[in-house]
């Protein structure tokens, strides 16, 4: 086959790519050269924005796949025959590092997943923790801030971070997991995912759970210590993602087992905590997990920008029969994601191919027009639900025991109350069962806290002596033989 003829964005062949119009053999340039301007300019306009989180990530096609019955639970067509399969496209990421920012780094993960089922795209949009750091969504901007730069010098502030953690307390579960070594994953493909939040999905005869999802890795799960974290951020920043890619490369395809935890409204009003609350999880002992899928990465993008870098996850991408709970932080999710894709990729962000749902399932004859459309605009189609072109309307079934909500519209701060350090001291005392792992936690956090001033020092001891006293004393003793008071 002949090689292709170099063109410019028009399509005009260029014959020497390399030349330039310009005056004579060493005279200034010209205007015209539209072959020079043409790429300068594309050049110049290479960058989209970032992600304000979760900017560096890997991604991989893959297929899910039902492996038990689970229409008790859920309606919903992909998961409606055992051994039914639906491709899926997986992007992990880390949280507050820029785009170019180490891998290994000390931070939650976030782990997203779109499958492209028969009724539309279903995002799950989870994290390698079961929990997070705030419970009021108005906080994520001034929590993020302080996990980024400082204003001033630019830095990562060592006294940013836990000023607001320790005076945020209902941080601290998450906190003990991100400074536990389940905070530096070995690789993508050794950790889990979990919904965090919870959600309501129902079943066909309109009843319904809360529930929680875990995806647990069929690699088992690995982690680093804090120093080789540390050394494979100098030396090998894309540590992550070339494991990944090689990975599959190879032909080993990593995998996940996919289990959801259930609850009824009855037993959601009796736990011990709220459902909606972000920062607890569901015992195992109490709320079993029940298998229903699994899933394997098996395919590598051909172009990490067009797939990896513009892939678009928003948990309001749903699917009929899955809902999302009244979970504050995930009612703001929904608005925020989108938000974020219209501002990166623009409003039809869900017509890029990695994006786009299943050839054929999209038909809003209203939704027209805005900049890069690119998939026929629906052509002559009315631009409103035209009598001239019906559309099928359905009757949904009423379900009678849906949650009512009442009330005024109320500000509603979620205050820490001394439940926050429950569940971090049940985690503390898991970890005992991991050789060296409550030891570790107490390094990790002493070789970051030592870089903090005393006075916020003096916080995060107490902060942690309210998960374990033991763990409290461990911090202190460690992180003064590192920063020696006066
Ligand atoms: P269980 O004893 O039944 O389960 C403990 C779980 O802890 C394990 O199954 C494992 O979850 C997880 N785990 C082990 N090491 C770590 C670590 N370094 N960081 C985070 N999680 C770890 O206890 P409970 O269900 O009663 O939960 C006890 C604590 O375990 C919780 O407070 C929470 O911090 C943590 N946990 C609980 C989860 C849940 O959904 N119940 C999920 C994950 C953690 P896995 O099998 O998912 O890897």
């Amino acid at each position: 086959m002949a090689p292709p003829q170099f063109t410019n964005s028009n399509g005009q062949p260029i014959p020497e790519p390399f030349a330039t119009q310009r005056v004579g053999q060493h005279g200034p340039l010209l205007l015209q050269d539209f072959n020079l301007i043409d790429s300068l300019a594309h050049f110049d306009r290479e960058r989209i924005p970032e992600r304000v989180v979760h900017a560096k990530g890997s991604g991989a096609y893959g297929v899910f796949e039902v492996t038990d019955d689970i229409t008790d639970i859920v309606g919903s067509a992909f998961l409606d025959t055992v051994g039914k399969k639906t491709r899926i496209f997986t992007r992990f990421s880390t949280v507050g590092g820029e785009a170019g920012s180490a891998d290994t780094a000390r931070d939650p993960r976030g782990f997203a997943t779109k499958f492209y089922t028969e009724e539309g795209n279903l995002d799950l949009v989870y994290n390698n923790t079961p929990v997070f750091f705030i419970r009021d969504p108005s906080k994520f901007p001034h929590f993020i801030h302080t996990q980024k730069r400082n204003p001033e010098t630019h830095l990562k502030d060592a006294n940013m971070f836990w000023d607001y953690l320790t005076s945020n307390p209902e941080s601290v579960h998450q906190v003990s997991i991100l400074f536990s070594d389940r905070g530096t994953p070995a690789s993508y493909r050794e950790m889990n995912g979990y919904s965090g939040h919870t959600y309501k999905w129902s079943n066909k005869k309109g009843e319904w759970h809360y529930v929680q999802v875990h995806f647990i890795s069929d690699q088992g799960i690995k982690t680093l210590n804090n120093e080789e974290a540390g050394a494979l951020a100098g030396s090998n920043p894309d540590y992550a993602q070339e494991d990944l890619f090689k990975n599959i490369a190879a032909g080993n395809f990593p995998s996940w087992t996919a289990y959801v935890q259930t609850m009824t409204a009855e037993q959601a009003k009796a736990a011990p905590f709220s459902v909606f609350d972000l920062t607890k999880v569901w015992p195992h002992g109490d709320y079993p997990l029940r298998r229903f899928g699994k899933f394997t990465l098996n395919e590598n993008p051909k172009n990490y920008f067009a797939e990896v870098e513009q892939a678009a996850f928003s948990p309001a991408h749903t699917v009929p029969y899955m809902e999302p709970s009244a979970d504050p932080v995930l009612q703001s999710r929904l608005f925020s994601y989108s938000d974020t894709h219209r501002h990166r990729l623009g409003a039809n962000y869900t017509q890029i191919p990695v994006n786009c749902p299943v050839t054929g399932r999209v038909y809003n004859p209203h939704m027209r027009d805005g900049a890069m459309n690119v998939n026929g605009n629906l052509g002559a189609t009315p631009n409103y639900l035209a009598t001239s072109n019906p559309i099928e309307f359905r009757e949904y079934a009423l379900q009678e025991d849906q949650e009512v909500w009442h009330g005024a519209a109320t500000p509603f701060h979620w205050k820490a109350t001394d439940d926050e350090w429950k569940q971090a001291t049940a985690l503390y005392n898991v970890l005992k069962k991991y050789p060296n792992q409550q030891a570790h936690l107490a390094h990790n956090v002493a070789v970051h806290v030592s870089a903090a001033d005393a006075s916020i020092q003096d916080r995060v001891f107490e902060y942690f002596t309210k998960v374990h006293p033991e763990l409290g004393a461990a911090i202190r003793k460690e992180t003064l033989e590192l920063s020696p008071r006066k």
